[in-house]
């Protein structure tokens, strides 16, 4: 903890510190009742469940969804606040000690942000209505419970999206709300935890037996949720962020066909780091896995955003550029040189000013004899030797005879 900002720190302690507090302030003004703690028993001992049924397959680093809210919003609605408080600094706990190790403030923060969060929906439930476990017998009572309940459910995710974006905001200045979300997983994922959470309070109001046949779906949202995240995981190299050479060749594969069928142009580039052996040797690898990942940075905001740019190798990347005619893949490709020969390769103290990277890049468009994805590789390839031979830190493109020659 103490490597992160001072602002980051002093955020982390506070959220963390207001937890606690409240917690302590909730038990003060809880009225202790045996049915109540049973029911919290009950929750927590699915929520327990549903954190070993996820132990084997394990917890995606990172920030990732969960489905621990199926359980958790039943707490918020039918108990007084504390136990809404308290209920993910068990789950978590249990989650840290049976799934995933990982440095203990950072669970301390998630803890305070969701049980905040949920504490939060609680009190807004309560204030709202005034008889905590007593369902309505009039249907539009019935439908007025069913909305306080989602609306509730629903400043929870407000709060807690609120607390944990703060904080990634404090850390990285540039990361925007949407990328902080998550996709359209993510959303899905949010949606159907929220609408199951109110199915089983409104289950658990009436019988905490209802609840057993509840699990079994529980425990499927939580698989689906952490599906989407290793799938999303399993598509991207780590290092980079960007495609792993798997992913990219698949999904470059379908835009080759597709642009072939349809008779539209389509370009390929292999990138290759000019000399980035010696970057290694002079500057260390860390230096180097810095500068890969600046690259990376460099090749996704430097095109557009259905390009596909993957991974291939060590210092190797492939680009995949839809809808682009030679002329323009040579523009694209001679423009990335360029850009990426700005970025410089972080000095280490003592090592004096760190110098800059270069590229070479060799292009390959669709052309009679170059009709699938391994020709355009094997082209793109067979030019990018021809940019080393002829000195790097150069664009060639694929059958095109060498600038000097012509
Ligand atoms: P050239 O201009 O001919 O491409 O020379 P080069 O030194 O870039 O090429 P070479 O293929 O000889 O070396 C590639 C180097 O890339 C060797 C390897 O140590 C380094 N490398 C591969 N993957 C990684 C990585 O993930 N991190 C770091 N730091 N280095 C890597
Ligand atoms: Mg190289
Ligand atoms: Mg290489």
């Amino acid at each position: 903890m103490w490597a992160l900002s001072a602002r980051l720190r002093c955020y982390v302690l506070t959220v963390s510190a207001a937890g606690a507090s409240a917690i302590a302030a909730a038990a003060v003004f809880t009225h202790w009742r045996v049915s109540d703690a049973v029911l919290y028993g009950f929750l927590l001992a699915f929520g327990a469940i549903t954190v070993e049924t996820i132990r084997r397959a394990g917890e995606p680093a990172g920030s990732h969804r969960d489905a621990h809210g199926v359980w958790e919003l039943a707490t918020v609605v039918l108990l007084p606040p504390f136990y809404a408080l308290t209920a993910p600094v068990v789950v978590l706990a249990l989650t840290q000690w049976r799934v995933r190790r990982t440095l203990a403030y950072r669970r301390v923060f998630s803890a305070a942000a969701v049980g905040l969060s949920y504490g939060a929906a609680s009190l807004a439930f309560h204030a709202a209505w005034n008889r905590p476990g007593l369902l309505p017998s009039s249907a539009p009572m019935l439908g007025l419970w069913v909305a306080l309940a989602m609306g509730c459910g629903a400043l929870r995710f407000a709060v807690n999206h609120a607390l944990v974006f703060t904080a990634v905001k404090l850390d990285d200045p540039a990361i925007a709300l949407r990328d902080a979300l998550g996709g359209r997983d993510s959303l899905y994922n949010d949606a159907a935890e929220l609408c199951m959470g109110v199915l089983v309070a409104f289950a658990a109001s009436v019988a905490a037996v209802t609840l057993i046949p509840a699990l079994p779906c529980g425990i499927l949202l939580q698989r689906s949720a952490s599906h989407a995240q290793l799938v999303r995981a399993s598509r991207t190299d780590a290092k980079t962020g960007l495609l792993s050479a798997v992913a990219w060749q698949r999904e470059a594969a379908i835009q080759v066909t597709r642009a072939v069928r349809t008779k539209i142009q389509v370009a390929v580039a292999m990138v290759d780091i000019d000399h980035f052996k010696r970057v290694n040797d002079t500057y260390g690898h860390l230096a180097g896995d810095a500068v890969l990942a600046g690259v990376a940075a460099a090749l996704n905001g430097g095109l557009r955003e259905y390009d596909l740019a993957g991974r291939f190798g060590g210092e190797e990347f492939s680009l995949l550029l839809p809808d682009t005619d030679v002329d323009e893949a040579v523009r694209v490709a001679e423009r990335l040189r360029l850009i990426l020969s700005r970025i410089a390769i972080p000095a280490q103290a003592g090592d004096g000013e760190g110098s800059h990277i270069t590229v070479s890049i060799g292009v390959a468009v669709l052309a009679p004899g170059l009709n699938d994805l391994t020709d355009l590789l094997a082209a793109a390839d067979a030019a990018l030797y021809r940019a080393k031979r002829a000195g790097r830190n150069l664009v060639r493109l694929a059958g095109a005879p060498p600038p000097e020659a012509a």
